[in-house]
């Protein structure tokens, strides 16, 4: 791609409705199929399902697993994979966001380290699925990377390995490599160490997102894309023009949550941005090494997050614009020249000799926040209606995880899954605006602060603690 701003398509289909330009993943998946047919009449179904990323998609999955004479159908408001799960920097990460000591507050050290436990083990129950359905999604279990560029940063990665042994993680689950062991693995520059969790593994999402609603699809469920509702009620869902009533009604609209009816101030909808590089020539790969396609953070409070790409790219986020006033989501739009050209600094900044490297595509999405930054999975049995999300960007693998719990939940069955901690966790609303919009606003402006005095200075800031007090979040 020439001018990764405008995403002109040189080659319309006529199926694809600009798809296929909504990130460098739906462009590899080019030429896509005409999106599945909408809903038209009115139905009933056993569970429905609104939404078709992970957390609706894996939800339908486990549900026809269970129980293959359940009735499922997921509305989708554009196509499957079009939200977060199409967009992603891939990370099949094997933990929740919300710090441990947060969790133990409400539920306790047992049921945190089970937590902790159950959503490391679902980095490989993913790999399985992708293996069983025959998912192509370049999906590779190669952990992850906190890497640290200064003793500073060093200082926070020790300190993150001390707390994982706090919480129930072992030496074959996180350990700290010296700068000798990280280097070896990923030529980062200047590296000083990293925490090295195992937990993790590399995704392509949008593979993973399409193959898995086919796999649904082969399971009897219907999925209607095209299929906007605009409002949730027990015992029915309102696409335009139509009705579908259902015992169960499951909202799995993460980001996208603040749009309808009632919901504004539930999940804060949070932009994510990502710029893919050109493919690198294979003395690049030599030089940085990165053969176990680990996916890696850089040590700033603001951080980039990275993967190896199967067709020899890199693929790095972090945070562009993190807010719109009034929780809205702009649909597509173009990624300002600003945001690509800083995340292409922060690329530099890891591997100096990629200076030079173009950038082949640019794209961004949004994930959806809870007030408290920690997910929620929850069943009101009295009305029937069921959600999941507010995963603070680390929906993938956790969505996989919400879904078996609320297969659990909706079949009434008293699991593990059913008692974890994050189900049914009471969840409260966002402040009104301008308080919301000021409020993201300044702990971002006061994070990179803290980012730009630390890299000077080699101390802590003090404005990253403020930035921690106001939003109420453990960085
Ligand atoms: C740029 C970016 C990078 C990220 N990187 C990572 C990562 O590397 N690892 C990780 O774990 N997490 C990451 N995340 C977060 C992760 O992608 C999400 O948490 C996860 O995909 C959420 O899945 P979901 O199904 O809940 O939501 P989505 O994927 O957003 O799906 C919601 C779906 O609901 C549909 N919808 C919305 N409203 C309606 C309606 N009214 N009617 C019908 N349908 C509706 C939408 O069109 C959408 O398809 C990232 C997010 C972004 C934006």
């Amino acid at each position: 791609m020439s001018n990764p701003t405008t995403r002109a398509n040189p080659n319309p289909n006529p199926n694809s409705h600009g798809y296929e330009h909504l990130s460098h993943w739906f462009e590899q998946l080019a030429p896509l199929g005409p999106p599945r047919p909408a809903l038209e009449r009115s139905r009933d179904a056993d569970v429905c399902i609104v939404g078709g990323g992970f957390t609706g998609l894996w939800t339908a999955y486990e549900l026809k697993r269970a129980d293959p004479s359940l009735d499922v159908v997921v509305l989708e408001a554009e196509i499957a994979g079009f939200g977060a799960s199409g967009r992603n920097g891939g990370w099949v990460l094997g933990e929740l966001a919300g710090s441990p000591e947060r969790w133990a507050a409400r539920s306790g050290r047992d049921a945190t380290v089970a937590l902790g436990r159950a959503i490391a083990d679902t980095v490989a129950e993913v790999g399985h699925v992708v293996e069983r359905e025959g998912i192509g999604c370049d999906f590779v279990r190669g952990g992850t990377l906190q890497v640290a560029q200064t003793p500073l940063q060093l200082e926070r990665v020790r300190a993150v390995v001390d707390h994982d042994r706090a919480w129930g993680m072992g030496p074959q689950d996180s350990v700290l490599l010296g700068a000798q062991d990280a280097a070896g693995r990923v030529a980062v520059d200047g590296v000083l160490g990293a925490r090295y969790f195992a937990h993790c593994a590399r995704v392509q999402p949008a593979a993973l997102a399409r193959g898995l609603a086919e796999a649904v699809e082969r399971s009897g469920v219907v999925i209607h894309e095209h299929t906007p509702v605009s409002r949730i009620e027990p015992g029915a869902a309102y696409p335009s023009g139509s009705i579908v009533r259902s015992r169960f009604i499951v909202r799995a609209t993460e980001g996208y949550t603040a749009r309808l009816a009632g919901l504004k101030r539930a999940l804060l909808p949070m932009n994510s941005s990502m710029i893919v590089t050109e493919p690198l020539g294979e003395s690049a790969w030599s030089e940085l090494r990165w053969d176990g396609c680990e996916t890696l953070h850089d040590g700033h409070h603001r951080y980039v997050y990275l993967q190896r790409t199967a067709d020899g790219r890199i693929a790095i986020g972090g945070r562009g614009n993190p807010y719109r006033y009034s929780s809205a989501s702009d649909r597509e739009g173009p990624l300002p020249r600003q945001t690509i050209d800083a995340l292409k600094a922060r690329l530099v900044r890891l591997f100096p000799s990629l200076d030079g490297v173009a950038v082949g595509g640019a794209w961004h999405g949004v994930l959806g926040v809870p007030r408290d930054w920690s997910p929620v999975v929850g069943l009101d049995r009295s009305t029937g209606l069921a959600w999941a999300g507010g995963y603070v960007g680390e929906g993938v693998a956790a969505a996989n995880l919400a879904g078996r719990t609320l297969c659990d939940l909706l079949l009434g069955r008293d699991t593990e899954l059913a008692r974890l901690p994050w189900v049914g966790r009471p969840a409260r609303g966002w402040e009104p605006e301008p308080l919301r919009f000021l409020g993201v606003h300044s702990v971002n402006a006061l994070l990179a602060a803290a980012d730009r005095r630390e890299d000077a200075s080699g101390r802590p800031a003090v404005t990253a603690r403020l930035a921690r007090i106001i939003s109420g979040r453990d960085f």
